[in-house]
This record gives structure tokens, C-alpha cells and sequence, in this order.
């Protein structure tokens, strides 16, 4: 428990909705704004700068002149690395209210707020400072007369569009090695989540990264998105967001400039567990906790589990002997671990899933409707539904919520194929105790990310990216630079 008094804190919490662009907090050069609530209580939060077009066309002219003028590019790695330090450090400074913004703005429960999303963003921040001045480039084997340099350079003019789920995390995913390799940034928040983003511009500025580095423009995916996908001067867009918004990504990035287009997109991730799994209560806590963190709006959520049949009724008794512990609860409660669904349009969503899979037959075992309504915020039970086909839609599309669907299976390589059967590729979990039959189900399953008796894992220092339609890039890692930098080759005479 961190003694914070958080209501009281969100009721004098000052919250900024301007843009920020080369420096500086502005309008929207069209005037207008948006109002941004929160789910926690439907309470309006602040007005957010509606970017356009003309607001686009400002911050890449900002980012341009930075990056022209060699105010960040032409630092030596070593300064970089101070700033970013400084920037992860104020972050941390700053703990408490990029918590907050954060928790108000998207739903999710303080205490994960501040232990999960501020700590993990800093440290990615800090890592990409930290790593920058350690990597070194290569000579590649040359002939007598000459040496051959591979050097990589930074790409240039960097657009990044973050989705609202860890919308400072995703946020920090971007600006890390994005900055650190030293290309200039303009940032577009999710228009559902976009807070902690403006707050973060503010102390990167204060940190030392110079103005026009780092641009944030809020806005909605259709007038600043779009904008930032067709523009001429964008060299990289780094997307995270929806299957569907990043092949329009892709298209954009195609029909203008050819900029590269990378994308992180969305998931939907099988966890088998078979009998011979080496610890029962390990993988039911695996399942139920990673399902149910975030609400269920996270793009590697366990939502497909697979357990073999012989030990489905024991799986399922200890399952739903958890489940109540993730009732929902006030989200500004350190105590609670399930907060509020990020908006109206997610809620109706997530609400029309659990109504098809009762529809197509499934049977509903806990959860299955809206939850603390006299809240005025926007709240979900967490959701079992056994008995899923895979033909159904709650087995097949992506959910974004508390929903798990449980499928029994007798045969392994059968749970594999069924595991496989799908458009995405983003993570996925076998459990058992015989590690060869681990290493085999691990090599079959196409998911970026495989997990063997245990689910959630994850370090900076690893790659985090999807097979298939999950996307085309890695975010995390040293091989995150391999998106925002060139490789170039100097051929000298000697
Ligand atoms: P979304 O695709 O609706 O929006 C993502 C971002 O794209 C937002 O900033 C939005 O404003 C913008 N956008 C929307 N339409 C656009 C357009 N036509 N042109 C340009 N920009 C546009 O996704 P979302 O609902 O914000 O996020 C949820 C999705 O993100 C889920 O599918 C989830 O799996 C995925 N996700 C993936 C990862 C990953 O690392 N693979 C991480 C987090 C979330």
C-alpha cells in the first residue's frame, strides 16, 4: 500500500489536454477538442486537442528541423544515454500522478498503475538510455585495399500510433529506442487514453531532449492517424494498435512515401495445458491471473485454454474457485485487481461477445454481464464460458476483455492444430511435464512469444512481436533498433 490518498488526489489533479509540439503545449490549429471521460465514474476528465491535419504537418515540420539540425541525432550516445537516464529517473519522480492519469484515464486498478505500467515504462526508457552507448558497429571482411563499415544510422522522422490499453507503456516502447538510436518522434495517443503520453512530453522536455524530438499530438485515428500515415516527410510508422487499423497502415505507408510501416497488432493466444502438467494450481492461477489482468485488454491474453478433458473438471473446480477474486472493484482502491473497461464502445463490445457465445452454445460458468453499474463507470464481471467450438465467435475473434473460453481436447497435436487455426500469432502456453513432448508443442505453435509451464514472463530484454496477422515487428529488446535505424555500408580506399 503506498499511504496515498488517491480519490482525494484525483479530485486536484490538474490535467492538461493540449498538444505538444516542438516544445510546447498548444491548441489543435482548428480549436477543436474532445472531451475525454473517465470509466472509473463517467466523470469528464479534460478537454483533449482534436490534432488534424495542420497539426500533423506542424509537429513533422518540428521533427524535421530537430532532426536537420543534429540537436538529438548528432549527440554523442553517451549525452543520450544522461537524457534518457534523466527522463526514466523524473518518471519515477513523477510516479504517483503518471499513475493516476493513467488509471483515470483508461480504468485499469492504481496499484498495478504504479507497479506494473509506471515502473515498466521507466525501465524501458532507462534500458535504451543505458543501451545506446554499448552498442558498437561493425567492419565487415573486406578486401586488402579497402574496409567495408556497417553502421547504422538513425531512420529520421519517426511517427508512432499507440493503442489505449498500457497506453504509457506502449507509449515508452516507441520512445526508447526510437530516441535512443536518434531519430525525432511525433506520438499519437489513442484518443481513448491519451493523458500519461502528454505528461510523459513534458518531462522528456525537462530531462534535456530538446524541443522537436518529441511531439505528442492526441487525436482520433481517422484525422491525425491517417494524416501521420500518408505524410511525405514521415520515414517509419510504428503501429500498435488493431489488426484491422494496422493493415491500413500498411496501405498508407504504401500509397505515400513507401515509409517503413511496422506494426504490433492484435492477438488471440491459445494456453494448453495437459494432464501431465507439472503443477496444477500454477497453471489455473496462470490462466485465470492473465486473462483477467488488465480486464482482459491485453493483446497476449490467455482467452483460448485448452485442457485436456481427463483433468478439465479439476481445472475448472479450481478455476472458479479464483474467479470471484476478480470481482471488479474501484479502480482508485489499491486492493482492487480488476478495474473498469476503457469506453461505451469497448463495454457494448465485449457485452455483445459474451451475448453470441451464449447464443452459439457455450456454457456461461461465471460472470457474463456488466458490473458495478451504480459506480457510473463502465464494468465487466470476469467471464467463463466452457464448452467453446472453434467455430464459434468467442474462439475466434479477438475479445479485448475479462472473457475466457475453456475447449477440451484429447488429443495433443489436434489442440495444436486448433491452436494454430487462427489469424494471429501473438503468444501462446503449453503446460506439461515432459519436457521433449514442451519442446516440440513449443516449436509447432506459431505465436511470437511461447510460454512452457508458466505464462507471464516478459523482461525488456526479450522481443515481443507476432507471426501472421500480430504484425511484422518486434517491439523490446536490442532488436527493437533494427526498426528505427538504417544500416548503411562505407566502402573506403586504403
Ligand atoms: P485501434 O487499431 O482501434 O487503434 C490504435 C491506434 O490507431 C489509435 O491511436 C487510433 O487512434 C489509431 N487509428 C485508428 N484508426 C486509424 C486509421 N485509420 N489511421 C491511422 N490511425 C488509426 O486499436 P485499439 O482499440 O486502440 O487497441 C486495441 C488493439 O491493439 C488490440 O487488437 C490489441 O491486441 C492491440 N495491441 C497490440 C499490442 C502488441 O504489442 N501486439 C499491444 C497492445 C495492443
Amino acid at each position: 500500500m503506498s499511504g496515498t490518498d488517491w480519490p482525494a488526489y484525483a479530485a486536484r489533479l490538474e490535467i492538461k489536454g493540449s498538444a505538444f509540439i516542438g516544445g510546447e503545449r498548444c491548441d489543435a490549429r482548428s480549436g477543436l477538442r474532445f472531451d475525454c471521460m473517465s470509466p472509473v465514474d463517467g466523470r469528464k476528465l479534460a478537454e483533449v486537442a482534436r490534432c488534424g491535419v495542420a497539426d500533423v504537418d506542424a509537429a513533422v515540420a518540428a521533427a524535421r528541423a530537430a532532426f536537420e539540425d543534429r540537436r538529438w541525432a548528432g549527440k554523442a550516445p553517451a549525452e543520450r544515454k544522461r537524457v534518457l537516464v534523466r527522463f526514466a529517473d523524473l518518471m519515477l519522480q513523477h510516479r504517483d500522478e503518471l499513475a493516476l492519469l493513467e488509471t483515470l484515464d483508461m480504468g485499469k486498478p492504481i496499484r498495478y498503475s504504479l507497479s506494473v505500467d509506471v515502473q515498466l515504462a521507466q525501465n524501458c526508457i532507462r534500458w535504451y538510455g543505458e543501451a545506446v552507448d554499448k552498442i558498437y558497429d561493425q567492419v565487415a571482411p573486406s578486401p586488402e585495399d579497402s574496409l567495408a563499415l556497417v553502421t547504422r544510422e538513425p531512420v529520421g522522422v519517426v511517427a508512432a500510433i499507440i493503442p489505449w490499453n498500457y497506453p504509457m507503456l506502449m507509449a515508452a516502447w516507441k520512445i526508447g529506442p526510437a530516441l535512443a538510436a536518434g531519430n525525432s518522434l511525433v506520438l499519437k495517443p489513442s484518443e481513448k487514453a491519451p493523458l500519461s503520453a502528454l505528461r510523459l512530453a513534458e518531462l522528456a522536455l525537462e530531462a534535456g531532449v530538446p524541443p522537436g524530438v518529441f511531439n505528442v499530438l492526441p487525436g482520433f485515428g481517422i484525422e491525425a492517424g491517417r494524416a501521420l500515415g500518408l505524410h511525405m516527410d514521415v520515414d517509419c510508422i510504428a503501429f500498435t494498435g488493431s489488426t484491422r487499423t494496422g493493415k491500413q497502415i500498411v496501405q498508407m505507408a504504401g500509397q505515400s512515401n513507401l515509409k517503413r510501416a511496422w506494426t504490433e497488432l492484435g492477438g488471440k493466444s491459445a494456453n494448453i495445458v495437459c494432464a501431465d502438467c507439472p503443477d496444477l494450481d500454477a497453471a489455473v492461477s496462470a490462466a485465470i491471473g492473465s486473462i483477467y489482468f488488465n480486464q482482459g485488454e491485453s493483446c497476449n491474453a490467455p482467452s483460448r485454454l485448452f485442457v485436456e478433458a481427463s483433468i478439465k473438471d479439476a481445472f475448472l473446480e479450481r478455476a472458479l474457485a479464483l474467479v470471484p477474486r476478480f470481482a471488479p472493484g474501484d479502480p482508485l482502491d489499491e486492493k482492487t485487481v480488476m478495474g473498469a473497461i476503457v469506453d461505451q464502445v469497448q463495454m457494448k463490445s465485449v457485452l455483445g461477445y459474451i451475448e453470441s457465445g451464449k447464443e452459439e452454445g457455450a456454457r456461461l460458468l461465471a460472470g457474463g454481464a456488466a458490473a458495478r453499474e451504480e459506480s457510473g463507470g463502465l464494468y465487466v464481471a470476469p467471464t467463463l464460458f466452457d464448452g467453446v467450438r472453434q467455430d464459434m465467435r468467442i474462439a475466434r475473434e479477438e475479445i479485448f476483455g475479462p472473457v475466457l473460453s475453456v475447449l477440451a481436447f484429447t488429443d495433443l497435436d489436434e489442440a495444436v492444430r486448433q491452436a494454430n487455426a487462427t489469424p494471429y500469432g501473438l503468444a501462446a502456453a503449453v503446460w506439461t511435464a515432459d519436457m521433449s513432448r514442451a519442446i516440440r508443442t513449443a516449436r509447432a505453435l506459431r505465436a511470437g512469444t511461447v510460454h512452457v509451464n508458466q505464462y507471464d514472463n516478459d523482461d525488456i530484454t526479450v522481443p515481443f512481436g507476432g507471426y501472421k496477422q500480430s504484425g511484422n515487428g518486434r517491439d523490446k529488446s536490442l532488436h527493437a533498433f533494427d526498426k528505427y535505424t538504417e544500416l548503411k555500408t562505407t566502402w573506403i580506399q586504403v
